[in-house]
């Protein structure tokens, strides 16, 4: 069988780890540390908070910027449940948009349609590694017409005075636009290290922060650290130093650190990233250069002049099928021993949001991209060989359901 993304564990890996271990400092500390410096010096942003999941620190920075009951946060419906579930946490209502037509990433024109004066936020999700329309989104909220409308709740909502813009960048580690890396491209990006991801430590996440001069950088970081920590303004590793046991707790705080076991893997995997993205786009060229010659295969847009992906997931779709087609024609290809995924069932499909009243057709272009949606096995350890294995199992399902 071959897995649809398994992680790349080995020696290296594992020697890494076994040192925290023997380290005696298991949970945040020095790795932790050191792992969002290098975070910090390759997305080339202004500063980062490693945490044990996307999930939590997208939760942490809503609650942060003081999201809630009678806001709405602006996101795709095409993307993962995560992206939505943490705006229902925070209290705040998720207004879901529709998709681009040459891409699976948000639409800004359609975003524009659904601003109003409770739009706090927009999560633009890097679907499949692709960095959305940054230039015109980072533009929309500061046009003046779009910015008399924001109205602050609190001091930093004013200090920002626009809409802020939040990148999921669960997939797009490593991803540009522009020549500047994901991370870097809006005021804060969050990223996700979970087992599947491009860059793993088993379960991790980071937040990159890239916020106009006006705020302070050093200060976000310390108060995200408590944050995350319980709300204790001291951490574990300041209170070994001699005598330094007595804290405070200001505020509730979240439980959401990186622990230098994950540090140490995600370590690793920064270290070599580079030769991910080269394979991960060998890979790539090997689907479009065999897809390209078939006629019913749509190849996914992942490189632009100003773009280039992450190579996260290769998203094939199939012209002129149904969704039970599609459905029939991923099983015609895991009967083959090859794993194949959909990314991603919309939010409007899920019972959760089908229940908070949000509609399949009100979303065209996301149904469009996803009812005939495959996507097909892409990392380091795929050989050629294997690439060959996946194509022809997709070619000899696709043949026989068409017929
Ligand atoms: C994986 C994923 C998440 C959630 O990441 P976790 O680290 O598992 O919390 C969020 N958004 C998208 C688009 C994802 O694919």
């Amino acid at each position: 069988m071959i897995p649809f993304s398994p992680p790349r564990i080995d020696q290296k890996v594992i020697d890494e780890v076994t040192a925290a271990l023997k380290s005696g400092w298991i949970t945040t500390g020095p790795r932790t540390k050191l792992f969002e410096k290098k975070i910090t010096e390759y997305c080339g942003c202004q500063t980062t908070v490693a945490v044990n999941s996307w999930t939590m620190g997208m939760q942490v920075l809503l609650n942060w910027w003081g999201i809630g009951e009678g806001d709405e946060v602006i996101l795709p419906a095409y993307t993962y449940c995560a992206s939505a579930n943490v705006i229902v946490h925070s209290g705040a209502t998720p207004v879901m948009v529709d998709i681009n037509k040459e891409d699976f990433n948000i639409s800004v024109e359609a975003i524009r349609k659904a601003i109003t004066p409770r739009t706090k936020a927009i999560i633009a999700v890097d679907l499949a590694g692709f960095p959305c329309d940054y230039d015109q989104l980072n533009a929309l909220v500061r046009e003046e017409g779009i910015r008399s409308m924001f109205s602050a709740n609190n001091e930093k909502q004013e200090q920002l005075d626009r809409i802020l813009v939040i990148s999921d960048a669960a997939h797009s580690f490593g991803a540009t636009m522009n020549g500047k890396r994901s991370g870097s491209l809006t005021d804060i990006s969050s990223f996700s290290f979970h087992a599947v991801k491009n860059l793993t430590t088993a379960e991790g996440g980071a937040l990159c922060f890239n916020l106009p001069d006006n705020f302070d950088h050093n200060e976000i970081y310390t108060t995200f650290c408590t944050m995350i920590l319980h709300g204790q303004n001291k951490d574990a590793l300041a209170k070994t130093q001699k005598g330094n046991w007595r804290y405070d707790v200001e505020e509730p705080g979240f439980k959401c650190n990186m622990t230098d076991l994950q540090a140490a893997i995600g370590l690793v995997e920064l270290e070599r990233y580079q030769e991910n993205l080269d394979r991960r786009k060998a890979i790539f060229e090997q689907y479009d250069a065999a897809f390209s010659i078939e006629s019913w295969a749509i190849t996914p847009l992942h490189t632009t002049n100003s773009k280039v992906t992450s190579y996260h997931l290769y998203q094939l779709r199939i012209a002129g099928i149904t969704e039970e087609q599609r459905d029939a024609i991923m099983q015609l290809i895991f009967d083959q021993d090859v794993s194949v995924n959909v990314h991603f069932l919309p939010l409007p499909t899920l019972t959760a949001y089908k229940k908070r009243g949000y509609k399949m057709e009100d979303y065209p272009e996301t149904w469009n991209k996803y009812h005939n949606e495959i996507s097909l096995p892409v990392y380091f350890n795929l050989t050629d060989e294997q690439v060959r294995i996946v194509v022809g199992a997709v070619v000899n399902a696709v043949n026989l359901i068409l017929g």
